[in-house]
């Protein structure tokens, strides 16, 4: 299977010629292929393929293997992983022993502890070395302090002898090359965290219906730090919204999500979390000509479906940080079940296709304890206990949801 893997990095058309020069002087982009578009992470930073390949739902190894392989012979330089996404680190490494020097490995560490108590270096150079176990490696290219909940919790950070102090020794032992951060934290906060100087780069989300960062992103860009951008299609709830009102197929739909996201020059790399060969296929089609896309494709883009996707709903971006109930309710699984409730009502098609695709214990929603662990972890403020309880009246005594369809059709 690994001889699937080519590396055409000596394979330079003229075209690559001129990726060469645009990318200023960088000798060698890791694994390029004339499928792939590459641009610069921040002033500094790696060349990386506009393409990220997302490892957060990497779960059969096998299949994961395969779409690995697949990226990496596409030219897929960057993969983005971390030790809260189950077996992801593990996965990945196993996939890419062989082709190390080819791609980029991005993981992260939280700065604060399940209790929300910042982590000593102790514990940051302890995660750093089973990261380094699991992925096989020797050192990380680039390493993010995961999810910057707050101002205080990156005060905290930035203590002597604090997490960010301990990143920098491992920078100077060779372990760590690049840091950077994550946020969903306020806009004018992430100014601060860029402001600070302490990064090279940000991961962001960034999509057609989310683009409450594109200021920020933009301030980033300008200030020499890398943007990759997360959820570029906002957890799938894109192509849901968009298989209304357009008919398009999702395969379409991915397309121009993408499409829009990687039309912001300011955007070195969308990570879109893949886990079949067949994905990324369709995605890596998805960024054919991206380089064209201008304003103008832009501004077509917002006028065709920015009335379409306003929304009354906060939808769940699947990011599974709330994956660790004490009552073992599946939560991310049952949140998805609302966005499509949401989307489509309780009586449609696509609820009952996807209701009957999944397994949906009546009980879920009886055992939730109430004790917040999930609201807090929650990057988009949902109410997942008022959610839960929802779920259960409507699946029990088949209520009623005010949905999407609805509101745009009462237009
Ligand atoms: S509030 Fe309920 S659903 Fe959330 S973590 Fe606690 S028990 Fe689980
Ligand atoms: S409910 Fe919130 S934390 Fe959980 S998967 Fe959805 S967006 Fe993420």
């Amino acid at each position: 299977m690994h001889d699937e893997f080519r590396n055409t990095t000596t394979k330079k058309s003229a075209y690559a010629g001129k990726v060469y020069m645009e990318l200023k002087e960088c000798s060698q982009i890791r694994n390029y292929n004339e499928l792939m578009k590459y641009r610069q992470l921040g002033s500094n930073g790696p060349i990386v393929s506009i393409l990220g390949f997302g490892c957060a739902r990497l779960i059969n190894p096998e299949e994961s293997e395969k779409a690995i392989i697949e990226a990496a012979s596409q030219g897929i330089n960057l993969f983005e992983t971390g030790p809260g996404y189950g077996n992801s680190e593990l996965i990945l490494g196993d996939a890419i022993k062989g082709y190390r020097d080819k791609v980029y490995i991005s993981t992260k560490c939280s700065i604060v502890d399940e209790y929300g108590m910042p982590i000593s270096q102790d514990d940051l150079f302890q995660n750093v070395e089973m990261s380094l176990k699991r992925l096989r490696v020797d050192k990380i290219d680039i390493f993010n302090a995961w999810n910057i909940f707050d101002l205080e919790h990156f005060k905290a950070a930035r203590k002597r002898f604090g997490f960010i102090d301990g990143v920098r020794k491992l920078m100077d032992e060779g372990i760590i090359d690049h840091f950077g951060f994550s946020s969903h934290d306020s806009p004018e906060n992430i100014k601060i965290y860029i402001d600070s100087g302490e990064f090279e780069l940000a991961i962001l989300s960034y999509s057609i219906i989310d683009t409450t960062y594109e200021d920020v992103i933009n301030y980033a860009n300008r200030k020499g730090l890398g943007v990759i951008a997360m959820k570029p299609l906002y957890g799938s709830v894109v192509l849901l919204l968009s298989k209304i009102f357009t008919g398009q197929n999702s395969d379409d739909l991915a397309i121009t999500g993408l499409q829009f996201v990687l039309s912001s020059r300011s955007i070195s790399s969308a990570i879109s979390g893949m886990t079949k060969t067949s994905e990324v296929k369709n995605n890596v089609k998805s960024v054919n000509g991206i380089e064209r896309l201008g304003h103008t494709f832009r501004n077509n883009i917002t006028k065709r479906y920015g009335s379409f996707y306003f929304s009354h709903t906060k939808f769940c971006s699947a990011c599974r940080y709330c994956d660790s109930c004490p009552a073992k309710i599946p939560i991310p699984k049952l949140m998805k079940l609302y966005n499509v409730i949401s989307i489509f009502g309780n009586q449609k098609k696509e609820f009952q296709q996807f209701t009957k695709a999944q397994t949906i214990q009546r009980n879920d929603f009886e055992k939730c304890l109430e004790c917040e662990q999930c609201e807090k972890k929650c990057p988009d403020n949902l109410n997942i206990i008022e959610r839960l309880k929802e779920l259960g009246e409507i699946l029990s005594g088949n209520e009623g949801i005010d949905c999407e369809i609805q509101r745009i059709r009462e237009k």
